[in-house]
């Protein structure tokens, strides 16, 4: 009987030591959340964060700075030409199939995804997951989606998500989720509509500083403040667009037959097969505003040409500059002001840098560096939770590892 208490009381110590080192951690995007929107005076929410914790100067996106490839590389820990998610619209050249962000379809479809997420990696070591929105978060897959999800629906209210986040940890400790993340649009969506340097912009700015505000303290009401850390990051930043920074490359190309993917500051064209290199010379003696790449040719600094859903031919606009098709001029010239901010550009510009933000017991206090990139994100949260990545990423976690305690 003795020994028999005495073996009880060793498995209660163990259990014990297990729940508390089993750390906890937020992931949580703002959309869009452009590097320097900390230095306007407007986020008084987030600087007591990152006083108590780490801040970087910017968090460098991958090429294109666009939203799916860059959530997914963050929690991929991989380029997009190898998660698979080169942008938000890309085809299957062999079978005419397309990705594309506003079809739920082709968004849930596993085939596309190429990389793992960080909560099947946590989910494959005993960790429970849940996602309040992150790009690929409700892939049917079973082992690549989050355990508890939501399809994204972007009317659900901010409060709302964050009310949802604080239930799943208020669960009994067995059922709670260790890892969770939580996606916020608002500076993405008014970025786009106003412009960075709009007043209409920092609206959007203050409103996503009170939700952090509104994370912490709600997680000091439920007594959890001191034992979850918080990230807070953003896919890329937001520059100014203008209606007399246009470049139609479908007016320019209306003598050759060609394919074209995408608008903005990045285009790709698919010229018939024995024409590439004739459509390529027209383009690089046309190419004023923008660059043109063959898919080998694009510089190694873009890690975007080792995918074979890139097309041949490569344009990268320069900041600012649009590239358009004929459809979808409307779309830049509108009367409206509602079109005025655009990423998506060379992802070294600081125009693209979005912003790192963490607090909690990994992190060090009071701690700030310089820019880190978002693909070593992934391997930072497998040491926070002690276990191994994946071997095949791009991440390092000797880039970033030091702004742990
Ligand atoms: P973009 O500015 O084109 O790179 O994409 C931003 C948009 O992506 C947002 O306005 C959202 O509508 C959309 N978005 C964000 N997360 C998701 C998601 N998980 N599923 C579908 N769409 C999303
Ligand atoms: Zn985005
Ligand atoms: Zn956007």
């Amino acid at each position: 009987m003795k020994k028999f208490k005495l073996f009880l009381l060793f498995l209660l110590v163990l259990t014990s030591i297990n729940i508390a080192q089993k750390p906890y951690v937020l992931l949580v995007s703002f959309d869009g959340f452009r590097w320097d929107y900390l230095n306007r005076n407007i986020t008084p929410n987030l600087e007591k964060i990152y006083s108590e914790g780490v801040r970087a100067i910017s968090l460098q996106p991958v090429f294109p700075s666009k939203t799916f490839p860059n959530h997914i590389s963050i929690i991929t820990g991989m380029y997009p030409a190898n998660h698979g998610i080169i942008t938000n619209i890309f085809e299957n050249p062999t079978t005419n199939e397309w990705y594309k962000l506003s079809d739920r379809n082709s968004v849930r479809n596993s085939k596309w995804y190429l990389g793992e997420p960080f909560w099947e990696t946590a989910k494959r070591n005993g960790i429970k997951t849940a996602c309040f929105f992150w790009p690929s978060s409700s892939v049917n897959d079973k082992n690549y989606k989050c355990d508890h999800y939501k399809l994204y629906d972007g009317k659900i209210p901010n409060k709302v998500r964050v009310d949802s986040v604080i239930a799943w940890l208020s669960k009994p400790y067995s059922q709670r989720a260790h890892f969770i993340t939580l996606y916020f649009s608002d500076t993405d969506d008014y970025g786009h509509r106003y412009g960075p340097n709009s007043k209409e912009i920092n609206v959007a700015i203050s409103r996503l500083d009170s939700v952090a505000g509104y994370i912490v303290s709600s997680l000091e009401k439920i007594g959890m403040k001191d034992s979850v850390n918080v990230i807070f990051v953003s896919d890329h930043g937001m520059t100014e667009i203008s209606k007399d920074k246009l470049i139609n490359i479908e007016k320019l190309l209306s003598g050759f037959d060609v394919k074209l993917s995408n608008v903005g500051p990045l285009m790709m064209v698919e010229p018939k097969k024995n024409r590439i290199d004739e459509v390529y010379n027209y383009l690089k003696s046309h190419a004023k505003h923008f660059k043109v790449y063959k898919r080998d040719e694009v510089p190694e600094y873009f890690h975007f040409s080792k995918n074979p859903f890139i097309y041949s031919i490569v344009l990268i606009a320069d900041l600012h500059w649009s590239l358009v098709d004929n459809e979808h001029v409307a779309m830049f010239t509108g009367k409206n002001e509602d079109n005025a901010g655009n990423h998506g550009y060379d992802n070294h510009i600081m125009d693209m840098h979005g912003y790192f933000v963490a607090e909690g017991p990994a992190f060090k206090r009071g701690y700030q560096c310089g820019t880190l990139l978002n693909i070593d994100i992934y391997p930072l949260l497998c040491k926070i939770f002690n276990i191994y990545p994946r071997s095949n990423i791009d991440g390092k976690l000797e880039r970033i590892g030091f702004i742990l305690r």
